[in-house]
């Protein structure tokens, strides 16, 4: 099959089966179709709308974010996780406010040497806002690609990859790329998906090879197995003598850099000394809750929630550290940003 005969045919089939009707597609600029891009990273669409929809009535334009304080950015993300996105997207609208007159460049170099904007979301941007004959490949072209080619070995490798995008550019049509670009995103969205393709109601099924072979379960290939290394800790969930909880901001750069958290104390260090030593706190009735497992990119954290209860503060606290103390309601009302497993714990805390 023809490059154009393949973009032919998900043309046509998009018409009547494609997705038209996601809130990012309404009335799409280049801002909006970023946002969406960038949101979908790593995450399933119906997690992503009710974010979107948040993320746009707080900030409907790029100016909006550009003068956005960065807390409040992380804020409207909270639970979305892998946080760096968001800082990305804040970066990156100071970034066109100031050098590119809130626009994005029309050049792929130019969009892919933005803050967290890698080669596939600037060709989406390209090809979705500027209608330029930009290829992509997330994880659903992959897919797509590598069962219609047969192409063995796990798409990450260097070499595979690069394969993928001579496919990805030789498919791609000059006319209604827009189209093009939502139709084969869609095509592995709702048809040639992860588990369960509907092969017999693919518009490319009879030149695909891997339908041809009946191979389909082959590709792509995952990813080889990668132990994590494991990063034993013990959050302090401390509560004062009025029911406030003790909250940090943690560190940037690092793991949710910006973010609100529990003080972290070493895995096999006791929380009583280490809370008098560090932070100058007496503690007591200690609750040693069950570890709680969750994996980063690059490491899997293993945290033991320690609940106590703060019965005395020495007088030479950080001048700042009085406004660490929060009820439920000041979290809420001051807009804390947590990442997810913090607001989880927050909540049981609470309830
Ligand atoms: Fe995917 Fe099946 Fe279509 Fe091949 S025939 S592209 S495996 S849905």
């Amino acid at each position: 099959m023809s490059p154009t005969h393949f973009a032919q045919r998900l043309l046509t089939w998009f018409e009547q089966h494609g997705r038209h009707d996601l809130p990012w597609q309404q009335n799409p600029t280049a801002y909006s179709i970023w946002i969406s891009e960038i949101m979908l990273q790593q995450t399933q669409v119906s997690t992503v709308i009710p974010y979107y929809q948040a993320f746009m009535q707080r900030f409907p334009e790029l100016a909006t974010l550009a003068i956005a304080p960065l807390a409040a950015v992380l804020h409207q993300w909270a639970g979305l996780g892998y946080y760096a996105r968001a800082r990305h997207l804040h970066q990156t609208a100071q970034i066109l406010q100031q050098y590119h007159s809130g626009q994005f460049p029309p050049t792929l170099a130019a969009v892919m040497a933005l803050p967290g904007i890698g080669r596939s979301t600037a060709g989406a941007i390209l090809a979705l806002a500027y209608h330029q004959s930009q290829p992509i490949l997330d994880g659903n072209v992959k897919r797509v690609l590598s069962r219609f080619h047969a192409i063995a070995g796990w798409p990450g490798q260097p070499a595979i990859a690069q394969q993928l995008w001579q496919l990805a550019t030789a498919h791609t049509p000059i006319q209604e790329v827009a189209a093009y670009t939502q139709a084969i995103m869609d095509l592995g969205a709702t048809v040639c998906t992860r588990q369960q393709p509907a092969c017999l109601q693919c518009p490319v099924q009879t030149d695909c090879q891997a339908w041809q072979t009946q191979t389909v379960g082959l590709y792509p290939q995952a990813q080889p197995k990668v132990m994590r290394p494991v990063k034993p800790i013990q959050l302090l969930l401390l509560l004062d003598q009025a029911g406030r909880l003790y909250l940090q901001p943690r560190p940037t750069p690092g793991i949710w850099a910006g973010l609100w958290s529990f003080p972290e104390c070493p895995a096999a260090a006791d929380p009583i000394t280490w809370c008098q030593q560090q932070l100058h706190f007496t503690l007591t009735n200690l609750q040693h809750w069950p570890l709680i497992k969750h994996n980063l990119t690059h490491f899997q954290l293993q945290f033991t929630p320690v609940l106590a209860t703060v019965t005395a503060i020495a007088s030479d606290p950080a001048p700042d550290r009085q406004q660490h103390w929060f009820s439920a309601e000041d979290i809420v009302q001051q807009q804390l940003a947590l990442a997810k497993p913090i607001q989880d714990l927050v909540t049981r805390v609470f309830s």
